[in-house]
Formats: structure tokens, sequence, C-alpha cells
């Protein structure tokens, strides 16, 4: 019920993100009367009297091909009789000074100036806007210098408008637009934290992470930042290239996470969390603008972030050879992300003039992923769930068998031997052996009977513990097989609690009983063959090492690697 509730939603949910997706993608945000550039001079020093006076051959203008113009260029716009453009838009992109010019008939000029961190970017677009120096009926031409550019797009596409192109209802809904859109992308959030309530799996959290990062970098690339806090270009830009360092890094970490164990090579889920962090370093190295890293200008980073892609594809396509379903969703929800950043990478590695402001793209990227993989983690969520139901209604019937010890109730080794494996596998890991010392002695002096009730209020003391199943092994013995990653604690928190418990429900017993403890985790996939006497005898060396030492206390060990004589057998389970 609850499964096709959830598939309903989540449908629900991704027609909605692909319906918002394509208004957003054909939304013209600007509609006020724009003039663009007359002329441009590329590679020209500075803007004096010359220029202006002599317009000839050293200006390239509308449809002669003007490209090509490095980091200092001199734009030119002609002002018409009746204009009275008052503000300068054009692409985002580093420079370091940038000089407005409003030349009048008599030679008049009049000057603005700018630096990176005095413009803010426009919301919803890669853009800026900057107030021209003022026009007027006199005003024949202005002029943008601009030096130290990043990108030629910012001389190049620079345009002027009579009023603010942003302030108007088409902006407005584009700005809303936008924030749906941000609220679609964190939404996931909220399943992610309620699952991970129920299911304690790393990689609902790291989905809520990966989450909020795309979230953080739509509200940044869209530029809906600037309509809560002003923001200069600089700081902007910082924020946007180490939030897709971030947003990598959370990817890499959610998909090590998710992807099913033995549908990974070990060897590519190691890597993961490098490739995540060869991005954040990679976007600060960015930032950090060395000199000898100019030359390659923005395509550093592009080029950068190729083998990051490369190994996505390889930890993709790997874990689809092996059946993985999770990835299915992960290939499905990358793939326009993926395709728009490998066509970014082409348009700088070959000038085939594809486009390079590809917005439109990246929201449908992210609508795609966000969305898609959310239904993934649902999926696998619920699977997870009823594996975990099915454990659980297990352990239920275990305990309804007769296989019992009559004196405590606990299970006896007969009930357990058998379906040890199937234990084994869903998760009890521990093997704890408990041991009452001198027990004799309590026998000899309180009588056997008062031993007897002893061994029962250990046994209620046993039995209160969620995710473990205790057995009374015989004598004054006892097994706990534990589950959970805190199985360590909790067992050595039992064993303190046998002398509590004594103590109180038998004060009359006048001593205190205490109890030592052999321990040993045993991951499935370290001993994917154990028996029950296989980590009875290890942890049974373990006990008798704690009484050794003095009784009262907890010996543990942990099995890491995996004897040479099983190898071959685990090699065997994995590829069944
Ligand atoms: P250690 O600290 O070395 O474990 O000392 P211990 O005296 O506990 O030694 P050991 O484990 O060998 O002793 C087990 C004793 O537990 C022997 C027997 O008298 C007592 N015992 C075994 N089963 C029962 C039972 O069902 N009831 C009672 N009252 N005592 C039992
Ligand atoms: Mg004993
Ligand atoms: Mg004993």
């Amino acid at each position: 019920m609850t499964g096709r509730l959830y598939t309903i939603t989540a449908g629900l949910y991704a027609a909605l993100a692909f319906i918002a997706a394509l208004w957003l993608a054909y939304i013209p945000v600007t509609s006020q009367e724009a003039h663009p550039s007359a002329c441009v001079i590329g590679g020209l020093p500075q803007f004096t009297e010359g220029t202006i006076a002599a317009p000839g051959q050293q200006w390239r203008c509308q449809g002669s091909g003007a490209k090509d113009v490095s980091q200092t260029a001199l734009v030119r716009f002609d002002i018409e009789e009746e204009s009275r453009p008052r503000v300068l838009r054009s692409r985002i992109g580093l420079f370091d000074e940038i000089q407005l010019f409003a030349v009048d008939h008599d030679g008049t000029v009049r000057t603005r100036i700018y630096s990176i961190d005095t413009v803010q970017p426009v919301a919803s677009e890669p853009m800026f806007l900057i107030d021209l120096p003022e026009v007027t009926e006199q005003t024949r031409s202005v002029f943008m210098q601009i030096e130290g550019a990043g990108h030629d797009a910012t001389p190049m596409r620079a345009v002027l408008f009579d009023a603010d192109p942003t302030a108007n209802s088409e902006h407005f809904r584009a700005m809303v637009m936008i924030a749906l859109l941000v609220g679609l992308v964190l939404a996931p959030m909220v399943f992610d934290l309620a699952f991970f309530g129920a299911l304690r799996s790393p990689f609902l959290l790291w989905h809520a992470i990966l989450s909020l990062t795309f979230g953080v970098l739509v509200i940044l690339r869209s530029g809906l930042i600037v309509e809560f806090v002003e923001i200069s270009i600089a700081t902007w830009r910082a924020a946007l290239i180490m939030g897709l360092g971030f947003c990598i890094f959370s990817a890499a970490m959610f998909t090590r996470s998710f992807i099913e164990e033995d549908m990974l090579d070990p060897r590519l889920r190691r890597m993961l969390p490098f490739i995540g962090i060869w991005a954040v370093v990679l976007s600060a190295i960015h930032l950090a603008h060395f000199d000898f890293l100019q030359p390659l200008g923005g395509s550093f980073h592009s080029i950068g972030l190729a083998p990051v892609l490369v190994a996505f594809g390889i930890v993709f396509a790997d874990a689809y050879r092996r059946g993985s379903r999770a990835v299915r969703f992960q290939i499905l929800g990358w793939m326009p992300l993926l395709l728009g950043f490998a066509v970014q990478l082409v348009s700088y590695l070959a000038p085939l003039g594809l486009p390079t402001d590809a917005l439109p793209m990246f929201y449908l990227g992210t609508l795609s992923e966000t969305t898609i993989t959310a239904i993934g983690v649902g999926d696998k969520f619920l699977s997870l769930r009823k594996e975990l139901t099915a454990v659980r209604s297990e352990a239920e019937e275990l305990e309804k068998l007769s296989e019992r010890d009559p004196l405590t109730g606990l299970l006896n080794r007969r009930a357990i031997d058998s379906r040890f494996d199937q234990l084994h596998k869903s998760g009890y890991e521990t093997f704890a052996l408990l041991d009452l010392d001198h027990f004799k002695k309590i026998n000899d002096t309180a009588g056997h009977d008062t031993g007897d009730k002893v061994l029962q209020v250990i046994a209620e003391a046993l039995r209160g513990d969620d995710g473990t199943i205790s057995i009374r092994l015989g004598g004054e013995e006892f097994v706990l097989l534990m589950r959970g990653d805190d199985a360590f604690e909790r067992a050595e928190r039992l064993r303190q609690m046998v002398s509590l418990r004594v103590a109180r429900s038998l004060p009359e017993l006048g001593q205190v009983v205490t109890a030592s403890m052999g321990l040993i985790v045993a991951p499935r996939k370290a001993l994917p063959k154990a028996t029950f006497s296989d980590l009875y005898s290890r942890a049974d060396m373990l006990l008798y090492e704690a009484k050794a030492q003095g009784r009262n206390r907890m010996m543990a060990e942990r099995i890491q690697a995996f004897e040479r004589r099983k190898a071959p057998d685990r090699r065997k389970s994995k590829a069944a």
C-alpha cells in the first residue's frame, strides 16, 4: 500500500518537475527594448580622443564577424536621437575593470568605473547589470572599455537598456518558477530524513546532502540569491564554483553508498571519495587563479573535470554490468546533466559553436537528476524495508519456537544452529559469549536454587535488548547474537547490567555477581561461510583471555581480512 502511494507521489512529482522545467526553458526573461552594440575593437589599449575621432578601420562592426576579442576590448554603442539608455547588461565573466564613457557631440565625456567587486549579477540569468553615465540628448556614443576580460562574451554580448530590464512581470514569473524548482530539488531531503529515521542507511543522508548542494547550485546559478542578499560577481562566482565541487563530492559519496553491495568493483567504490575530493580541490585551484594557469582560462576547470566524468561513467557501467538496480536510476537521472557537461567540454576543446550558456539544460538536468534519483532512493528504501520486515518476522518466528531452555525461557543452541547462516546474512554479525564469574561459589554459598534464580534474572536482562537474540548454551554460559552498528557498546552494557540486575533483584545474595565476555564482530563480507561453531570457538578463546586477565571484563576482536583458506569460497559466493 505504502509502495503504491509512493510510486504515485513520485510520478506526480516527476511530471510536475518536467512541466516546470519546460516552462522555465521557454521563458523570455527580458522584454525591454534593447540597444545592441555597434562595433568592437579587440586587443586595443585605451579609450582615447583618437579612438572616438577615427572610427575607421580598427572597428569591427555588426555583421563583419567581430569575434576573438582578447582581454582588453572597447565596445561602441551609437546613440540614436530619441533613445536614452540608462543601464548596460552583459554576460557574467571575470574582469579587472569596466569603464563606461558617455560622449556628447561637443566632446564632453562622462565616465563611470566598475570593478568585479562592485558589480551584482542579475537574478535569473548569468548576466550583470550596471548603470551608465548620464545619457542626454547631446550624447553621440557610449563606450564600454573592459580590461582583463576572462570571457569574450562579456564585451561581445553587452547591450544597453532604457530601464532595468528585470523590473517586469516576466521576471517575477521566472523568479517564482525558479523558487518552485528549488522547492522540488530540496523536497527529497524531507523524504530522506524521514526514511533515515526508519532505516539508518548512510545513502539516505548522502542523498539529503546531494539534494541540498543541488538546491544551493540552483539558487546561485539562477541568480535567485540576488533577490535575497547583496552579492558581488566575484563572490557569486566563487560560491558557484565551490558549490559545483561540493555537489560532485556529495554525488560521489551518494553513489558509493547507494549502489548495492557486490554490485560494484570494490576498487571503484574505494575510488569514489577521491573523485569527489579531486572535484573540490580542482574548484579551489580554479578559484585561486594561479598565474601559470591563466593561459588556460576557464577551460582548465572543465578539462580538469573530464576525468570525473569518465570515472562516473566507468562506475555506472560496472554497476550496470553487474546488474545493479540502483544504478539504473542514477544513469537515467544523470543523463541530461552529463550530456550537457559533455557538450560544454567539447565546445571548449573544439570550437564547434555549441552553446555554452546552457542554463535551461542545467535546470532540466538538475530536475532530472533529483527527481529520478529520489525515485531510486524510494525504491531502495522500500526493498530494504521489506528485507528488514522479513528479518523481523523471522526473529519473531524464532521467538515462538519450542526449542527453549526450560529454566530461563531463552532459546537453546539447537534453535539457532540450523538458522545461523540466515541470521548472519541478515546482519547478525556480532557474536558475544557471556559467562558468569565464579558461579560455582554462588551455588556453594547461597544454594543451587538461588543460583537458578540468578540465572533467571540474568536471562530477563539479556532478553530486553532489541536487535539481540539471546541463547543459553548451558550452565551459566550465554550467547548474544547481535545486529546494528552499536552492537559492541550494547553488549558491554548488557554485561555490566548483569551485576546491577542481580543486586537489585536478589539483595539477599550479599555478593556481587559479575560476568566476563568474549566478543567477536564477524562481518558477512569477511566471513561469508562462518558457522555458529566457528564463531563460538573464536569467542571462547577471547572469553578465556578475559577470565585469565582477572574476569569482569570483555575481550573483543573484529575480523577484518579473510583467511586465505576461505578466500576462494568468498569469490564463489560473490559471483553467485
Ligand atoms: P569462572 O569464573 O571460571 O567461569 O568460574 P565458574 O565458577 O563460573 O566456573 P564454571 O563456569 O566452570 O562453573 C560453572 C558452574 O555453574 C558449575 C555448576 O555448578 C553451575 N551450574 C551449571 N548449570 C547450572 C544450573 O542450571 N543451575 C545452577 N544453579 N548452577 C549451575
Ligand atoms: Mg563461569
Ligand atoms: Mg561456564
